[in-house]
């Protein structure tokens, strides 16, 4: 399948073949076909698949098809993101893939100047890419004008909805023309996002790559037990002693992305936090230094991390599993893109069972466990409620409204992240070390069978943390570093 025989213009074909891409994707060759014909689309796709060009590429096509109005551009294309940095990879895709036709865009999300984004309006635009927040703001200042709108696409519509932007969704689509074509992108289907496809699209075309819940098979994963106030010395081990270069680190809470980037750069591995908390030039600087290698560990959390688009993303560490099973299913996703091998460690504490136990029963497969050797679980430590996940009531959070609403406090820089600090008398345990920790390891894991007795600890320091009930065929496994 050739993207000449999806019926796209030379203008596209000729963008397209600049940036390599041979075929296209699977989601790319049933929505284009679907989408130029004007049909309305529900689509179960994740990041990764190619689903950004799969709407961009016949959207342009449409719009291109008729020239804009004499007396003015109007916007007749809108693509709401949920995150900022989605919308600005949007917006660049729609940049990049509409870079031969005559056509106009622009980008709006919070956390930046709105003037500029004002002006950029003001001198007309065919395709507007929005976060719901800021594009309220504009339409309350009039400085734009969706009346004219033809086709309306919202990306990551589970994502938007798990960040409470549903009323602000219902907002935009009340000022928006009746008659136009709508495509969902989601990578889940909730009851909740069929609820908004029912009142948003006309005779959908049904399109779905990946399964519902269904992790990459070119992803390889792995949980690794070890006690809650080890794992970052247990980060620091394996990322030097592996000599990982491109980390992506998911935390739960911006707090303990920051306090994490803090030690791991004290441990002489370069590292960046991007959350919700951090200025908008922050954040991009941030992106492009991960990408361009001088940062070797971005930490993250979910909301922060959704969207962003780095190709080839080598390692996933789930330093703290997702509160919900289906991010963890995003979260890795980051990796072993486009057949390319990814890794995705979980490292997975006694407070974890339950949720590792909800994250297999949704992947509907067991995860492998390797025991890293000094780094046992020490059996007598008790399991302790995980404070401020997703969805709990953090110090800094508004009282979450039924079917988490109201996470999202008001438009602009706040983002609904869960925040809150943990208690202070858990993290000041042990002092950064890990350096000397991964040197002290990597010498004993030279030595065959250093391990198992040298914890100092005694008894039975191999027990599996994370669900003695489960298979525990690779939990004696030694950590193979090729
Ligand atoms: P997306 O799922 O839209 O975030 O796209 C994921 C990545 O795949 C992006 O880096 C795209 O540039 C890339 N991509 C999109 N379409 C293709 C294609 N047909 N062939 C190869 N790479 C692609």
């Amino acid at each position: 399948m050739s993207f000449k025989s999806l019926g796209l213009s030379a203008e596209l074909l000729r963008a397209v073949a600049e940036q390599g891409y041979s075929e296209p994707t699977p989601i790319q060759t049933q929505a284009i076909p679907v989408i130029l014909e004007g049909r309305d689309i529900m689509a179960g796709a994740q990041t990764g698949t190619g689903k950004t060009a799969g709407f961009t590429l016949p959207l342009l096509q449409r719009l291109s098809a008729q020239p804009p109005a004499k007396n003015g551009r109007r916007i007749r294309a809108l693509v709401l993101t949920p995150t900022r940095e989605l919308a600005a990879q949007v917006a660049e895709s729609v940049e990049v893939y509409g870079k031969y036709l005559p056509l106009r865009s622009t980008v709006v999300f919070g956390g930046v100047k709105i003037n500029p984004q004002t002006t950029k309006l003001r001198n007309g635009v065919d395709v507007l890419v929005a976060t719901p927040g800021r594009l309220l703001d504009h339409v309350g200042q009039r400085t734009v004008d969706l009346s004219h709108v033809e086709i309306l696409v919202l990306d990551e519509a589970d994502r938007m909805l798990d960040m409470g932007f549903i009323r602000d969704i219902r907002r935009v689509l009340a000022v928006l023309p009746k008659k136009r074509q709508n495509l969902l992108f989601s990578a889940t289907f909730s009851d909740e996002i069929k609820q908004l496809a029912d009142g948003l699209l006309t005779s959908p075309v049904l399109i779905e790559v990946a399964r519902r819940n269904k992790t990459s098979e070119t992803v390889a994963q792995v949980v690794h037990p070890v006690d809650r106030e080890r794992k970052r010395e247990l980060l620091s081990f394996l990322i030097g002693s592996q000599n990982w270069k491109q980390v992506l680190v998911f935390t739960r809470t911006k707090h303990g992305a920051d306090r994490l980037a803090r030690q791991l750069n004290l441990d002489g591995i370069t590292s960046a936090a991007i959350h919700g908390n951090k200025a908008q030039g922050t954040r991009t600087r941030a992106l492009a230094d991960f990408k361009q290698g001088t940062v070797r560990v971005l930490v993250a959390t979910d909301i922060a991390a959704r969207g962003l688009d780095i190709d080839q993303l080598p390692h996933v560490v789930n330093f703290e599993l997702p509160n919900v099973p289906e991010d963890y299913v995003h979260r890795i996703g980051r990796t072993g893109r486009a057949g390319n091998q990814g890794q995705a460690a979980s490292l997975v504490c006694i407070d974890e069972r339950k949720l590792l136990m909800d994250i297999e029963r949704v992947t509907k497969q067991p995860i492998p466990q390797i025991v890293i050797e000094g780094y046992e679980p020490n059996p007598s430590i008790k399991a302790e409620p995980i404070p401020n996940g997703r969805g709990a009531r953090g110090r800094n959070q508004p009282s979450a409204a039924p079917g988490g609403q109201q996470r999202r406090a008001h438009h602009g820089s706040s983002r609904p992240e869960a925040g809150g600090n943990r208690p202070s008398n858990r993290g000041s345990a042990r002092p950064a070390h890990g350096n000397q920790a991964a040197r002290a390891h990597g010498q004993s894991k030279q030595s065959p069978g250093a391990g198992a007795g040298n914890t100092g600890r005694g008894g039975p320091a191999k027990a599996d943390v994370a669900g003695s009930r489960r298979p525990q065929r690779s939990r004696r496994q030694r950590h193979n570093p090729a």
